[in-house]
Order: structure tokens, then sequence, then C-alpha cells
């Protein structure tokens, strides 16, 4: 038998997850999960969602079951991936503080994802410390567990780039070569990256999301109200599909792409209205999610199954991290007893 690769990844519990995080990372996780070649490990990252969220710990603590409830819905099955809460080990947060003595504030601040959340946050010149380092404890989540491949959306290329960075400086600088590089493993082109509502990245964090757990009428809604080409104002005026956000949807989830271009000439052409189109793009979205949302209700109905479910992948995560960290410290010399 071929040695399985320790996988690690992660979503923050700052929200339910949606269907950016479905397409994106999900679909790809539970792939991956099911192909016996990996050793997974997927992080509800709490103490990551503190840094822009420490006045709001109430959300935190409701969106923790709400990830573990969406992954659960999707396929991700507790006995082939460990499940694990972040805060649950503390060997993060020491790995974090080594990690921070490697690498400069300059080098920080050329993260071009930290620049865009910082914009979008409107942190001004208050940027939270804890926020603008979150890509240092990013690299201590994957190298504390020896992640080699990370299933992630394309706004996480610059977090991976840090880590293997920060992993090469930290086995160069102690000698050793216990940490390794992980290898990111992306979406297909366009699928990265998944527009919300308002054409920006679709985030839990900025209210512009289709959420898994969505009931049909919240999708129908949402869809109604989306963007499509303000020239088209008459049924038989023509369209256009670009920057047309159904179609971009379509483009993305509809699996009969042949069907998809047949409506593209027919919107250009005129005589395809915007409810018939968003009609369509809703069947579309709405057959891949119901089975998501029945099976995430069978779940929620016993909650107290899934906490414990968590305490359980914690623990075990525990144990592997502790492990790692024995090294660590031995490298570092400061294993002293
Ligand atoms: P937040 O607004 O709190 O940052 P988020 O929606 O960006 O939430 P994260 O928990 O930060 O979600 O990201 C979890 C994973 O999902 C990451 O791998 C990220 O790359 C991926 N992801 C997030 N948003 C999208 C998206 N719109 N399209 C594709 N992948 C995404
Ligand atoms: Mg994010």
């Amino acid at each position: 038998m071929t040695e399985q690769k320790v996988l690690l990844t992660g979503d923050r519990p700052t929200g339910k997850l949606h269907i950016g995080h479905y397409v994106g990372s999900l679909k790809n996780r539970v792939a991956m999960q099911n192909s016996g070649e990996y050793t997974p490990y997927i992080m509800i990252a709490d103490k990551q969602a503190f840094t822009d969220n420490a006045r709001d710990p109430e959300k935190i603590h409701n969106s923790l079951l709400e990830v573990a409830l969406d992954y659960l819905a999707v396929g991700i099955d507790p006995k082939k991936t460990t499940i694990f809460v972040q805060s649950a080990i503390p060997e993060l947060s020491e790995l974090t503080e080594y990690f921070l003595n490697l690498v400069s504030i300059a080098r920080l601040q050329r993260n071009p994802t930290v620049k865009t959340e910082i914009q979008q946050k409107g942190f001004g010149e208050s940027i939270p410390a804890g926020f603008f380092i979150y890509p240092v404890s990013q690299a201590a989540d994957i190298a504390l567990f020896k992640g080699e491949v990370v299933p992630v959306g394309d706004d996480q290329e610059p977090m991976l780039e840090q880590t293997r960075e920060l992993i090469r400086t930290f086995n160069r600088v102690y000698d050793v070569d216990i940490l390794k590089e992980p290898q990111g493993i992306f979406p297909p082109k366009g699928q990265g990256r998944i527009p919300g509502l308002d054409g920006v990245k679709m985030s839990k964090s900025l209210g512009n999301a289709i959420y898994l757990s969505d009931s049909k009428d919240e999708l129908w809604n949402k869809i109604k109200s989306m963007y499509t080409d303000p020239t088209h104002v008459k049924v038989d005026d023509p369209g256009h599909v670009e920057g047309n956000m159904v179609f971009t949807y379509l483009d993305i989830f509809d699996s009969d792409q042949n069907k998809v271009d047949e409506l593209k000439a027919q919107y250009q052409h005129g005589g395809l209205g915007d409810m018939k189109l968003k009609k369509y793009l809703f069947e579309v979205l709405d057959a891949e999610l119901t089975p998501i949302r029945d099976r995430r209700a069978e779940f929620a109905a016993d909650r107290g199954a899934v906490l414990e479910m968590l305490a359980e992948g914690s623990a075990h995560a525990r144990k592997t991290a502790q492990a790692t960290m024995h090294e660590i410290r031995e490298a570092m010399g400061i294993e002293y007893w």
C-alpha cells in the first residue's frame, strides 16, 4: 500500500458555508477523502475567526456547529476525516509564536489577500495585530499536522506560499527536516473564487452568499434579485452574457453546458426573459442543494452528537499535534527535560 499523504484544510466559523465553499473546496475534499489516498484533517478555525470578530464571540460560538453540520451534509465523514476545532489545540498557538520570529513585518505586509481583506473590512489604521499575522497562524496549522496537500480556493495561494517559506526557514535555521512543504490543490479554472450576489468574492462575512442551508424560498429570492443586464429591458431586446451573474452561475453549476450555450445564444439574440432564465438557474441550483439540505436537517436533529464528534476529532488531532510539537521543541533545543 502506498503511503497516505496528510491532507489539511479548514474553514472559519464566521457563518454557514456557501456554494462558493462547495465548488471551491468541499467537493474536492469529499472526493479526496473517499479516494483512500489521504489522511484527511479538517479544522474549524475558530481562533482565526477571532482575528476579525473578537467582539462578536456569539457569532463564532454559533457558527461552529453550523459549519460542522455543513460538512456532514456534503458528505465529509468523521470516520474517514478527523474534524477538529482549532482552539482545542493549544500547540498551534505555541508554534505560531515561534514562527513569528522567522518572518518580517515587511514580508507580511506584502500578502495580497490580506491587503484586500483589510480594505473590505474597513480596518483603516486600526488593523488588529492578530488579523495582520493570521497567515503565520495558518502556516502553523499546516506545519503542525505536517499537511502535504491543502485543497483550498484561489484566495489561499499567498497563504500557502507564506507557509512554504516559513517551513523552509524553520528547517534551515534549526537544521532539521521535520516540517513538510505543502502543496495547494486548487479548483478548476473559474471555480476557485466564486463571485457573490454583488459580484465580489462570495464570503460568509459579506452578506452576499447563497448558503448550502438556504431554503427553497431563500434560494429563489436571492436568484430573483440577481444582477443580469441593465440594457436588457424588454424580452425581445438583445442581452449581454458577460458580467451577467445568472450566466456566471450557470457556467459553474450546470453540468449541461450545451443547454447553457443555447440559452446564451437565445439571450444575446433577444427573446429570452430574465425571469425564465432565473427560474432555470433556480432549478439547477435547487437540484444540487436539495440532497444537501435534507441531509443537513437529519444531522441537525441531534446537535449533541455533532458536538461529541467534534470533541473526539479534537482529542485525536491533539495527539498528532503534541507529537510534532515535541519534535519542534527538540529541534529548537527547548525540550529541557
Ligand atoms: P470569511 O468571510 O469569514 O473569510 P469565507 O467565505 O471567505 O469566510 P473561509 O472560511 O475564509 O470562507 O474560507 C474557507 C475555504 O473556502 C478556503 O479554502 C477558501 O479559499 C474557500 N472559499 C471561500 N470563499 C470562496 C469562494 N467565493 N469561491 C471559492 N472558494 C472559496
Ligand atoms: Mg475568507
